[in-house]
């Protein structure tokens, strides 16, 4: 076994779970069933616990997922852990019900925008306080703070990332609670290493939650989130983690198995050399899902695209495949070609361009299209004139 440097965090204590302060690495993973659907989110919740989650997380987006939410607490002992989105007020229904509070500091410009972020943050704190809560920061690259997206250059999306969650942090200080970890999340794991790098930097003391976010379908998901875990936990940076999947349903706890796998590799020195997984070959993103996928078809989808687009691998484009219409058009910003999926329709755009809303019958033909189109332009911009 190597012996791993841990930073020299603070412990924040998560229902039976305790995180931070050289405590075991806990593995989280999260509910892709609609949290609507009591039985099917208790029977993935609970398979996960039984496949080694310490922490699992449930998306609340209504007041009847949050009814939905005190049903399933009463039947799991697992810990729970609710995402606030934009609907940050939801916290005083679901609170009573989880462990821990995760909210999106790029969420909270929604709702109520006349009123400060800070207002906000205070609010979910007394909520968190009045019921044993532990929180997350959980910052993602897709849905950054817009005031700190606007005062960096465009190219540099790590820049407003890093600082959204140290400005989170000191607030959070400033009102003395401290049982909080942050997440920093990217879907290029070289992102992930330098965000999270940098934050430990500026504050060893504060826990991190890791994760690269849509890193897609196994294999090739756990290989981006392997290369940044290897980076990153080698360094003593990482108190808890998510491998986020594109799977079905019913393979799920597969998440929790490669997060296990992954961190027993990096103990016993089984560290793979950094591959380059694909900034000079075909690069394809997909979201793990989570109960705002409105048609289960996406899974299928983001498979079909996988296979489709085969026949580029050697060309450096990315293409994004999102499952809702919530995160999706800004999770597939940084892409080459973004799908995003609706109940009857998959939404397609080339660079920043919209190209309109396909069937899902006829989403691949026109995508294979666009492909064509970008490796064309390629070619012709590589040509020397
Ligand atoms: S893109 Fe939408 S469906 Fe996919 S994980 Fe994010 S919120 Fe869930």
């Amino acid at each position: 076994m190597v012996d791993l440097p841990r930073n020299p965090t603070r412990e924040v204590r998560i229902g039976t779970t305790t995180i931070g302060a050289g405590h075991d690495i806990a593995i989280q993973s999260m509910t892709a069933t609609h949290t609507q659907d009591i039985d099917a989110t208790v029977s993935q919740v609970n398979a996960l616990a039984k496949a080694g989650a310490d922490v699992v997380r449930i998306a609340v987006d209504s007041r009847k997922d949050a009814d939905a939410l005190a049903e399933i607490a009463k039947q799991t002992n697992a810990n729970l852990s609710v995402d606030l989105q934009e609907n940050y007020r939801l916290a005083e229904h679901v609170a009573p019900h989880v462990a821990k509070l995760r909210y999106n500091p790029g969420h909270l410009y929604h709702h109520e925008r006349e009123k400060p972020w800070e207002e906000k943050v205070r609010y979910l704190v007394g909520i968190a306080e009045e019921h044993d809560c532990a929180m997350r920061v959980g910052v993602n690259c897709g849905s950054v703070d817009p005031e700190k997206k606007a005062k960096h250059d465009p190219a540099d999306t790590v820049a407003p990332m890093l600082e959204s969650a140290l400005d989170h942090c000191e607030f959070l200080d400033s009102i003395g609670f401290t049982r909080y970890c942050v997440s920093l999340k990217d879907s290029d794991p070289k992102h992930v290493i330098d965000v999270n790098q940098r934050f430990a930097e500026a504050r060893p003391d504060v826990p991190l939650h890791l994760g690269v976010t849509e890193a897609g379908m196994p294999p090739d998901g756990v290989i981006k989130t392997r290369i940044a875990f290897e980076q990153l936990i080698s360094k003593g940076i990482g108190d808890t983690i998510r491998v986020s999947l594109t799977v079905p349903n019913d393979r799920k706890p597969e998440e929790i198995v490669a997060g296990r796998q992954i961190l027993a590799d990096i103990a016993a020195g089984r560290v793979r050399s950094f591959v380059d997984f694909g900034l000079d070959t075909l690069n394809i993103i997909s979201c793990p899902s989570c109960s705002r996928v409105e048609n289960e078809a996406f899974i299928d989808l983001a498979a079909s695209v996988k296979e489709m687009t085969a026949y580029a691998k050697e060309h450096a484009i990315t293409i994004a495949v999102m499952g809702c219409r919530v995160n999706g058009p800004g999770e597939t910003d940084d892409a080459d070609l973004g799908l995003w999926c609706g109940p009857n329709f998959v939404n397609l755009k080339r660079g920043p361009r919209e190209l309109g809303a396909f069937s899902y019958e006829d989403i691949l033909p026109r995508l294979k299209q666009e492909l064509d189109t970008v490796i064309a332009e390629r070619e012709l911009s590589a040509t020397p004139s």
